[in-house]
């Protein structure tokens, strides 16, 4: 019988687990620790952020789900990783904190043969002073954030039927932040929905980046096909703005929040202020801060770790000058090097490397993206190592199989409104996700599947998409067959 853990029920852990469940029979357990008792499609919070859907709607219940497919879940928080055993325990185990019941802070040992880092990010609010719902700020990356965002944007659409104007803030909270592509998306809903509430004329919306160029979206931009012509993701993205009247501040490193006012330094050094009446700024990215101990409980959290918190995995980590990145850096198995048994997907892995041109402000701060790990590689990451295990459990004699960012695509669909009928969506594609020169030439990605546009069509598919996926994540009769 073979054990195998799974660290965090977001898009990749529940994904994984799903099939690992699908592959493995009854008598091998898959057992899920994650801190929530709900699934959260995160993509749809921003529509829940801007009050049009609720949180039940972007949720799964995972007990029910889990019950039904013969998952073993704990309520809990992963703290610790134990990959050799102890002086106590033979066998590698986790170590996790009880979350959500009355056992709360109970610490719990769970032996494991593998084991799947799918914890995500921890939301670190704490870089910016000020940043986030404790602070003065926005956040949509939980529903319980997106909930307290919606209640504050709608509070500003009140003030403006009465007459008041108002500036809405939109982007990033700090030089390092990741998911800009995120904060895009979310200030078009905000842009669509003060015109569905006729509120329009009465605000100043600006979006605030620490991208170079808007539509770098932390892939270092790209270039795309549309209407037989090759533009490149800025001009795509600023003419969305210029068209919506949305302003935009790029090169910025927000360095403090305060109760409508932000501080920020632009990439020539120089600080500047800007007020608002609401503001979302998403926050940077670190790992979730497990530990890792050695079978004498010396702290090896530095060797399976980055220095970000994120865990190493089978990629290229050398440290290199930006002309020498490639392709090939990034990692196919997502597998610890050191610890065979043990594998990091979606956001928990460490990139070996930004994807776009790691940039300095002339004091010296930096202020570029960190690369992004979106929710459709991360779902796959999921269910290749699920299946890769599967195979070792089962002894099935199957090559492995891969998921590098270099080899994968990327659909990003930045929706603009929710309604069936009124919404729309800039839909972008692009193959691979980490350009690849060496394959690519010039663009470092394939234009034939590389591609761009806005309308209607984009806006059906990512509201289907959001019903397919919480269709999938209940895993109701054959759920396997929606892709990721
Ligand atoms: C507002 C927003 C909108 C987005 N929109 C899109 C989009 O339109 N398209 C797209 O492709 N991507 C989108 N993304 C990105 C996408 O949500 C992420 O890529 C995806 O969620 C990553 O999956 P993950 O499983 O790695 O992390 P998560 O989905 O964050 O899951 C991590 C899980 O680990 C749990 N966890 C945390 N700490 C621990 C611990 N110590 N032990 C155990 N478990 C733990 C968490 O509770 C959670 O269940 C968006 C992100 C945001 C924030």
């Amino acid at each position: 019988m073979a054990n195998i853990v799974v660290l965090g029920a977001g898009i990749a852990g529940h994904t994984a687990a799903l099939f690992l469940r699908r592959r493995l029979p009854k008598e091998h357990q898959v057992i899920v620790v994650s801190p929530k008792d709900v699934y959260n499609w995160i993509p749809s919070n921003i529509w829940v952020g801007v009050g049009v859907m609720s949180a039940k709607d972007v949720v799964v219940p995972l007990q029910p789900v889990y019950q039904r497919m013969n998952i073993a879940f704990v309520q809990g928080r992963a703290v610790e990783i134990h990959p050799q055993g102890s002086a106590s325990r033979a066998s590698p185990y986790v170590v996790a904190e009880q979350t959500g019941s009355q056992r709360t802070g109970q610490r719990q040992e769970i032996p494991y043969d593998y084991l799947i880092n799918a914890s995500g990010p921890k939301l670190n609010f704490a870089a910016t002073p000020g940043l986030g719902p404790d602070g003065f700020s926005q956040s949509v990356c939980t529903f319980e954030h997106a909930e307290r965002a919606a209640t504050a944007f709608l509070q500003c659409v009140e003030r403006m039927r009465s007459g008041q104007s108002q500036t809405m803030l939109i982007g990033v909270g700090h030089g390092t932040c990741t998911c800009e592509g995120a904060a895009f998306e979310y200030v078009l809903n905000v842009e669509f929905e003060l015109r569905r509430h006729n509120v329009r004329d009465k605000a100043r919306v600006i979006y605030i980046t620490n991208e170079a160029e808007i539509g770098d979206f932390g892939v270092g931009g790209l270039h795309l096909k549309r209407g037989g012509y090759v533009v490149s993701s800025r001009i795509f993205a600023e003419s969305l703005f210029a068209e919506r009247g949305v302003e935009w501040i790029t090169g910025a490193h927000v360095k403090q929040v305060e109760a409508a006012r932000v501080t920020y330094e632009t990439l020539d050094g120089q600080t500047h202020e800007q007020g608002f009446d609401y503001a979302m700024l998403l926050p940077p990215f670190t790992g979730v801060g497990i530990k890792a101990f050695d079978r004498q409980g010396v702290d090896i959290t530095s060797e399976m770790f980055a220095p970000n918190g994120f865990m190493k995995v089978d990629a290229d980590y050398t440290k290199k000058p930006y002309a020498q990145w490639k392709a090939s850096d990034w990692p196919r198995f997502y597998q610890n090097p050191q610890y065979q048994n043990i594998y990091a997907v979606g956001i928990a892995f460490a990139p070996p490397h930004p994807i776009s041109e790691p940039r300095l402000s002339a004091s010296g701060t930096q202020i570029s993206p960190a690369p992004p790990r979106t929710g459709m590689p991360s779902a796959i990451m999921g269910r290749v190592v699920a299946n890769n295990i599967a195979d070792l459990v089962l002894n099935r004699q199957h090559p492995p199989r891969t998921a590098s960012l270099a080899e994968l695509g990327a659909a990003c669909v930045a929706s603009a409104g929710a309604n069936w009928f009124s919404g729309t969506a800039a839909s972008m594609t692009m193959y691979p996700v980490v350009p690849d020169f060496e394959r690519f030439g010039d663009y470092g990605r394939d234009l034939k599947f590389t591609f761009g546009d806005i309308g209607s069509a984009g806006h059906w598919i990512k509201k289907l998409l959001h019903y397919m996926f919480i269709y999938k994540a209940k895993a109701r009769p054959l759920w396997w067959m929606i892709p990721e």
